[in-house]
């Protein structure tokens, strides 16, 4: 199934393959762990470089996020910045939070794409 179509029938609730992941019961090589987050290589890249940074904590989408989630929301992205400087996107790279059905998010549980390793484009599809 298409990533959009996948969107489509994806919904919030019971526990993800992210979750999965997080407590072991799925194997992922992480390319980066703290106490506050891990990411790994997404399974279906769409770029050269493409990982996902996650949360630990289990939040659903960047919609549900809160005020006391600030920092967290903040750290991700400096994470995403500094595991991107190490897989050599001195280039640039493209950050993506897919949120929703009509952000054609298919895993809830929040997730930063890091793309990068040729040149994007504008606008997305
Ligand atoms: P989204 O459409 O924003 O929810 O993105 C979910 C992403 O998770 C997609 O890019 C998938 O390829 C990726 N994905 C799904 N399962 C796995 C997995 N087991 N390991 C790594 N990436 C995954």
């Amino acid at each position: 199934m298409e990533e959009v179509e996948k969107a489509q029938s994806s919904l919030p609730g019971g526990q993800t393959i992210f979750a999965k992941i997080l407590n072991g019961e799925i194997p992922a090589n992480f390319i980066y762990e703290d106490e506050h987050c891990v990411a790994f290589n997404d399974v279906s890249p769409q770029a050269p470089v493409h990982f996902l940074v996650i949360p630990r904590k289990p939040l659903a989408m960047l919609s549900d996020a809160e005020d006391c989630d600030e920092q967290l929301m903040g750290h991700l992205m400096l994470v995403a910045s500094k595991v991107a400087k190490e897989q050599g996107l001195s280039k640039g790279f493209r950050l993506v939070v897919n949120n929703g059905q009509e952000g054609a998010q298919s895993v809830y549980h929040l997730h930063l794409h890091v793309l990068g390793g040729r040149q994007m484009q504008w606008p997305p599809g």
